[in-house]
């Protein structure tokens, strides 16, 4: 699924084909998408006639912003779910195979969102409605937002009895992570992923809030991780896949001390972990 970074790169993409013509036709496939109850009403026809303005990024969503016909604010919430694309084309270009949404400029281009398994979401509405609102108005804090670090982590997740790799996919506790980024961000701060988060000491919370940021950073950088279904905007893979040093690599050597990489399964999701690097702790609290 398209974690923070593959969504960062699909809304650079947007962003760097400036998108200013306003929009003309709002074209839907008859197929549903199936993403969660909060998303049943798309109200996709609000867009006719608007000027396409800002493309932000919420977490795992794109936030597109649109200046109405009446004066008004609106905007698009996009969410790529397991295996959605965007792209931009001409309207010309015949429509490719489970292309459910596309957005006709007056320059003659469409963008166009094409998931082949549905489980991606779109909304559209008054912005400040939709910012408020489920699923955006509940989301965490951005981890790369400056206000960002150890203490809000704690804050957020020092209670929870959960494995802190589960904790950490929690949307409402931190925004835009999901498991692999989790899994890497746990290696690298040296802790062990299936320890109850709320056993992590003020440190612990911030070497992995630091960690956070490094493994998301390096994700962008990379243009997001292909694993299977990622493409960016241009329709081209990222590059974070191989440089990602545990996710999918267990039984392969730990990049950092040569022991066997552990494999786990915790909450129906899979990770992987050093047993030297990140030791079962022994203690109570987690330094
Ligand atoms: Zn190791």
């Amino acid at each position: 699924m398209p974690e923070l970074p593959e969504v960062e790169s699909v809304r650079r993409g947007l962003q760097a084909a400036q998108l200013r013509a306003p929009v003309v036709e709002v074209w839907r496939s008859a197929y549903k998408l199936r993403v969660g109850k909060s998303w049943a009403a798309e109200n996709l026809s609000c867009l006719k006639d608007n000027v396409p303005k800002d493309i932000r990024r919420r977490g795992k969503y794109i936030v597109w912003e649109f200046a109405g016909s009446g004066g008004e604010t609106n905007g698009l919430v996009i969410h790529l779910g397991m295996s959605g694309r965007c792209g931009v084309t001409t309207a010309a270009q015949p429509k490719v195979v489970h292309t459910h949404f596309a957005l006709r400029m007056a320059d003659a281009r469409e963008v166009r969102l094409v998931d082949p398994r549905r489980f991606g979401g779109l909304r559209a509405g008054p912005l400040d409605e939709l910012m408020a609102s489920e699923p955006i108005g509940t989301l965490g804090p951005e981890p790369l937002d400056p206000g960002f670090g150890g203490e809000l982590l704690a804050e957020r997740l020092g209670a929870s009895r959960r494995p802190i790799r589960d904790a950490l996919l929690d949307q409402e506790a931190v925004a835009g992570l999901g498991n692999i980024y989790a899994v890497e961000a746990l290696f690298a701060a040296g802790i062990f992923p299936l320890v109850e988060a709320h056993r992590l000491h003020a440190s612990a919370w911030a070497r992995l809030a630091g960690t956070i940021v490094t493994v998301l950073q390096q994700g962008i950088d990379n243009g997001g991780t292909t694993l299977k279904d990622f493409r960016n905007v241009e329709g081209e893979v990222g590059r974070n896949q191989d440089d990602l040093r545990v996710y999918g690599r267990a039984e392969e050597p730990c990049p950092r001390c040569r022991a066997t990489l552990v494999g786990f399964v915790s909450g129906g999701r899979s990770g992987a972990y050093c047993p030297r690097c990140q030791p079962r702790p022994r203690t109570r609290t987690i330094r």
